[in-house]
This record gives C-alpha cells, structure tokens and sequence, in this order.
C-alpha cells in the first residue's frame, strides 16, 4: 500500500483545540490511515507518540512507541483507538515536547501509573499497565483528542516554558522535528534525544 508523510497541524492552529471523535467502523482505511500516522511519527528519529488530529484527521487514535529509549520500561509499539484512562496513581512533574508546538518544551504534571483501556487497530479490547515515560507519552498524546497541548498544562504560566534552542541545530539536521519528551530527572544536555 502507497504510504505518506502526513503534515503536521503547528500551533496555534486552531483545528489542534477540536474535539476529536470515536471511532466506529474497522476497516482497510483505518488501518492504511494508522500506518500513515505511525510513518509520520516515525519522520524524525526519536518520534516517540503522535495522535490523529494533529495531522487533521479528528479521531480517537494515538500511536506511542517509546522502545527507542535506552532503559524504559514500554510496551513496544502502541496503536490505541478510542483509549480511556481506566486508573491512575501518583503525580510526577517532566519536560515536554511536540511536534505541533515546535519552537518549545513545557514542564507537565502527568499521572506516574495508569492503566488504560483501548481498542487496537483491528477493534479489540486491550489494556495496558505503564508507567513513567511511556505513561507520559500516552496521556499527552490523549490530551490530543480533546484539543489540549501540553501548553494547556504547564505546571505555572512563568518558569515553566522553554524556548527549545537546544533543538534549533538538531532540527537542522532532522527536517520536520519530532515529538520529544523528557522528564525532569534527565539533564538539559540529554534532551537531544
Ligand atoms: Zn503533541
């Protein structure tokens, strides 16, 4: 199947604020559009989560995949369709980045563990125990489907919003970005990630 780079709606886009909505039918669309997304991800090294409506499509579907970071418990590569926070315990703060608000990187409190139920590409019932990074990745990416960005959550409005100069170079050599996300425990200089 003919695959594409989608692109990516930039704050302040304002279709990033829709609402997105379930989705109802599973078909061969659905999964040529899921492999879409997941190739737009993938654009950049390091691309580690991106949602529907980011590239304009307003559906409940993320795709997360943080197994190209060193250390981090994951479950691999993540298609969730219509996902639903199940439960969820602890508070942790980290730096956040994405790749529809590209000059910058924010400071989010994020739930630590979660258990998440969702559909996969193919219309089953999963449900996943994370964790950490791989929590964070998730719940950023369902902010998504609500229209929120992590701009929307910054743990205060001053101190908390970084211009992402580190990147700047980075980007040079890696057209279009990606989405980043680092937590607080990680120093600035390994932000390149
Ligand atoms: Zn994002």
């Amino acid at each position: 199947m003919a695959m594409a780079v989608l692109e990516i709606l930039v704050y302040p886009d304002q279709r990033l604020k829709q609402k997105s909505k379930p989705v109802e039918v599973f078909n061969d669309s659905l999964l040529q559009f899921i492999a879409e997304l997941e190739e737009t991800m993938r654009a950049g090294p390091g691309g580690v989560g991106i949602a529907a409506p980011q590239v304009g499509r307003f559906e409940r579907i993320i795709v997360v995949d943080v197994s190209c970071k060193p250390k981090i418990k994951n479950h691999g590569r993540l298609v969730m369709v219509n996902p639903e926070i199940f439960a969820k315990e602890g508070n942790v703060v980290g730096r956040e980045g994405c790749m529809s608000v590209p000059d910058f990187t924010g400071n989010v409190a994020r739930w630590d563990r979660i258990v998440v139920n969702a559909l996969d590409e193919f219309g089953n019932q999963q449900a996943y125990v994370m964790e950490g990074y791989e929590a964070r990745a998730v719940q950023h990416e369902m902010d998504h489907l609500d229209g929120l960005l992590f701009l929307d959550r910054l743990v205060s409005r001053r101190g908390n919003l970084f211009p992402r100069k580190v990147y700047k170079n980075l980007q040079v050599l890696i057209p279009g970005g990606h989405e980043k996300i680092t937590t607080l425990s990680r120093s600035r200089k390994s932000k390149t990630n």
